[in-house]
């Protein structure tokens, strides 16, 4: 009798298991509650996950700091006398914490709200189809791996006295100086946030320019409006070889090897973004649970990405170079504008806009879209609807422009 009463304490039973409380883990469980499954979420940590505490909000939230500090400069040429007298770092990341601290209570409040059971702590799978949580085994025949990903030190003297983006967010006072390893989005949106507080910022990256991935446009404006703003950026610099990353393997249905259990998100090393985690989660949990859905999947082409950098960056489809390969270069056409925002047209602080439409000939389908400046950020999702249903450069041109604005010149280009 002992041992029954024991063992009822000591395990529980669910349909679905999501390790990971973060956007893929949240987004699964509270769509697979719906579907009346008994369903709970484990979270060694905050509520929210990568996005909500160390990610894409503390982020935002710094780059609108940023943006304020560059338009202070702008001030005096719209008539304004007003200077930056002083910046309050503490302040700006109290804010910025109380913020998040109410989001991680409204994503624990949400979880109640659909039902899925909460429960905190490391998880780890100790048999088949049972993970084990502070001594307490959870069993389902439905496990998903949500667990994201983690920023990685490099293996060089001197590594631990730096901090990584996770790290940054700490950060209780900004530093006068400050050096950034890296060329990605993450690293280029860090430095253009400590560039316009105003540390002294440097770049170590391992070749000439940022985001080299990215359409050659992007990358080279991105790296010219960066030095032109300040930052020091160290070309060609080698600090370290990579290891391997470790991400887990999936098929496009986020099944891994093992039968029954499935990951997703920054866990799958694959479009490391939130709203990707968001869609793959609900998709998933479709597919487990609503009948009728069973063949639904993700669908990883045209995903929308915008950089917070400065300027900001959008991005759809494919790069001028990647669509040459693939498709020739005779058959794609190029269609480019490049000029100064209205904004900028009375201010002493100059930035170009780029703009950039990949056509495949010969209807001239849009299949990349590529944008670097002012108001990119908010400009690119409409745009991406229409790539996305497969636009053409004539019906891009058959949409009435919305004048005076950047947008209206991905409509006009000739
Ligand atoms: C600095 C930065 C800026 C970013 N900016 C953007 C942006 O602007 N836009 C955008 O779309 N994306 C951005 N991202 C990426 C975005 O945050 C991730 O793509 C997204 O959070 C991935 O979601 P996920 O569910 O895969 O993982 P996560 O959100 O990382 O969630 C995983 C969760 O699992 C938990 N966990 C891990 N292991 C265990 C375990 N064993 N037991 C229990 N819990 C566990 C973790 O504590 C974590 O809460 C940014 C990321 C960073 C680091």
């Amino acid at each position: 009798m002992m041992s029954r009463i024991l063992n009822a304490m000591t395990t529980a039973t669910y349909d679905y298991l999501v390790i990971g409380g973060g956007s893929g883990g949240l987004a699964s469980a509270r769509r697979a509650a719906e579907f009346g499954v008994k369903v709970a979420i484990i979270e060694q940590g905050a509520w929210g996950g990568t996005c909500v505490n160390v990610g894409c909000v503390p982020k935002k939230v710094m780059f609108n700091a940023a943006a304020h500090a560059e338009y202070i400069r702008d001030h005096k040429d719209y008539g304004f006398n007003v200077e930056k007298k002083e910046f309050n770092f503490a302040k700006l990341k109290k804010a910025r914490d109380d913020y998040i601290k109410r989001l991680n209570k409204i994503y624990a409040k949400n979880l109640e709200n659909s039902k899925v059971d909460k429960i905190l702590g490391h998880a780890k799978f100790t048999e088949d189809r049972c993970v084990e949580v502070n001594d307490k085994k959870y069993f389902a025949p439905h496990i998903l791996i949500a667990t994201g990903g983690h920023p990685t030190v490099p293996a060089i003297p001197g590594a631990e006295y730096g901090i990584t983006s996770d790290g940054f967010f700490e950060l209780e006072q900004l530093p006068k100086k400050a050096v950034v390893v890296g060329a990605g989005y993450i690293a280029i949106e860090i430095a253009g946030i400590f560039n316009a507080l105003g540390s002294d910022t440097s770049m170590l990256i391992r070749h000439d320019k940022v985001l080299r991935s990215f359409d050659d446009m992007i990358s080279t404006s991105v790296t010219t409006h960066a030095e032109e703003s300040g930052i020091h950026i160290y070309k060609q610099t080698h600090t370290v070889e990579c290891d391997k990353q470790g991400h887990i393997i999936v098929d496009e249905y986020q099944n891994t090897k093992n039968p029954n259990i499935y990951a997703l998100g920054d866990v799958c090393g694959k479009f490391l973004l939130t709203p990707v985690a968001i869609a793959a989660g609900r998709l998933l949990a479709h597919r487990l649970f609503d009948k009728g859905k069973e063949h639904v999947k993700m669908d990883y082409s045209d995903i929308p990405t915008v950089i917070f950098s400065h300027p900001p960056v959008g991005t759809i489809g494919i790069s001028q170079g990647e669509a040459e390969s693939k498709y020739g270069r005779e058959n794609i056409k190029i269609y480019h504008s490049a000029f100064t925002p209205m904004y900028f047209a009375i201010t002493e602080r100059k930035e170009k806009c780029h703009m950039k439409l990949v056509c495949l000939l010969p209807e001239e389908k849009v299949i990349g879209l590529h944008i670097v400046g002012l108001a990119s950020d908010e400009m690119l999702q409409g745009f991406a609807v229409a790539v996305k249903m497969g636009a053409t450069k004539a019906q891009f041109d058959q949409t009435v422009a919305i004048h005076p604005t950047s947008a209206e010149e991905l409509v006009t280009m000739r």
